[in-house]
């Protein structure tokens, strides 16, 4: 088989845990596998040039901080290498340079591309076990980029598509994905399996155990992915396409504190007014989450709506600047909110689901300021220090729903 394993940086934070690991890959090298793995920086690196860059310039360019975060990756499978050497394996370190995994131009935020296999072919064929750093990529130019925070898991995993590999395999520190935050919700269980679909949406919700775009490259390509834990043997779970055997009604809750809410309220109440702010939200960068519009009196209308708390600064101003020509009366922030959302395949063929959430949000006495569906997702938006009760009330109540309601 043709191996990819991909492990974090907390699974190579030091020597001993590098040796863990080594035996671990040395150890599926020699059950015949070829094995590519790719690698994070160790332990809390990346954070800690982040760090070192704020005390140099705090307002570093882009491709310079991707220059400097790129070093943590290269750092991990140097050592890696070392390791797998002195232990007898036979083991080669290849930076993005070096294997050809190009991305865009935009640096700290790219997309892979393309990525070239021969090299790693041709070290694979010499019987060398090939360690690829993960996170970064090079442009047009020949710069290093970066794939944004969490990028290890998406560099894997395209690599396991360009390869053509059995499976990828994302060795983490936690056994697999959860119904929920284990460290939150005491009885959250692992589940077996869960649907490319599902866990998008719990990526992208704030479920930080794997970087969202590895999933949608996993979809599109159709990688067997498995998450688990480098320190225990436990099974994981595997995330594939359909998952017949334990179609949940929910399989996940998320919460997602880096939200704030912004409300423009007595907007005249007229065609174009919401064109005009998400246009100058589009014309920051602003990413919009869930919107609110509510019914118009007096010829006025309130417009609401959730973005990152990175972005209230940039939006908030951009909105005052131009408050007259919206012919807003007032527009309001809120930082304390949070997002809480469900998400489930079997959802989409079960009415009910959204009066059962609403239910235990009542139950533990929660306040709903906004709601946004999908087919297989319902978020809410409830105040910040309301969260973790809520995210416990609405775990037990699906708990139960899964023993009772699990779809045929
Ligand atoms: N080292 C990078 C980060 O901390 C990439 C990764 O770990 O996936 O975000
Ligand atoms: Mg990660």
């Amino acid at each position: 088989m043709l191996i990819v394993q991909k492990y974090g940086g907390s699974s190579v934070a030091d020597a001993e845990r590098v040796f863990h690991v080594a035996k671990q890959i040395i150890a599926a090298k020699e059950a015949g596998n070829d094995m590519i793995v790719v690698l994070s920086a160790q332990g809390k690196t990346t954070d800690d040039l982040i760090a070192k860059a704020k005390e140099i310039n705090p307002n570093a360019s882009r491709r310079e901080m991707d220059m400097l975060l790129s070093t943590g990756e290269q750092q991990s499978v140097a050592l890696m290498a070392m390791a797998i050497n002195a232990l007898g394996g036979r083991a080669i370190s290849l930076n993005a340079a070096q294997v050809g995994i190009e991305t865009t131009n935009a640096y700290s935020d790219a997309r892979i591309r393309k990525i070239h296999s021969e090299r790693i072919v041709n070290e694979l064929e010499r019987g060398n076990i090939v360690l690829v750093t993960g996170f970064q990529g090079i442009n047009m130019l020949g710069d290093v980029t970066t794939l944004g925070r969490g990028g290890s898991d998406t560099s894997a995993v395209a690599l396991a598509a360009a390869l053509r590999a059995d499976i990828c395999e994302i060795y983490t520190d936690v056994e697999g994905v959860y119904t929920a935050d284990p460290r939150i919700v005491k009885d959250a269980r692992k589940l077996d399996e869960i649907s490319y679909d599902e866990m998008l949406e719990l990526a992208s919700l704030g479920a930080k155990v794997l970087h969202c775009r590895s999933v949608e490259v996993a979809k599109k390509y159709n990688v067997k992915l498995v998450v688990r834990s480098s320190m225990t043997d436990a099974k994981g779970t595997e995330v594939k396409e359909d998952c017949k055997m334990e179609r949940m009604l929910v399989s996940g809750v998320a919460a997602d504190k880096n939200v704030s809410r912004i409300s423009i309220m007595g907007i005249k109440d007229e065609p174009g007014k919401a064109f005009e702010i998400f246009d100058l939200m589009a014309k920051e960068k602003v990413s919009v989450d869930i919107i609110l519009q509510s019914t118009g009196h007096d010829g006025r209308q309130d417009i609401s709506f959730t973005i990152g708390k990175d972005d209230l600064d940039v939006a908030l101003k951009s909105l005052e600047e131009n408050k007259e020509r919206l012919t807003a009366r007032e527009i309001a922030h809120d930082d304390d909110v949070a997002k809480l959302s469900i998400v489930g395949a079997g959802m989409a063929s079960n009415p009910g689901v959204a009066a059962m959430f609403f239910e235990a949000m009542y139950d533990a006495g929660v306040n709903i300021q906004m709601i946004s569906t999908s087919e297989i997702k319902i978020t809410l938006l409830v105040a910040e220090k309301d969260i973790e009760e809520a995210m416990i009330a609405v775990h037990d109540k699906f708990k139960l729903a899964s023993v009772n309601m699990r779809k045929a």
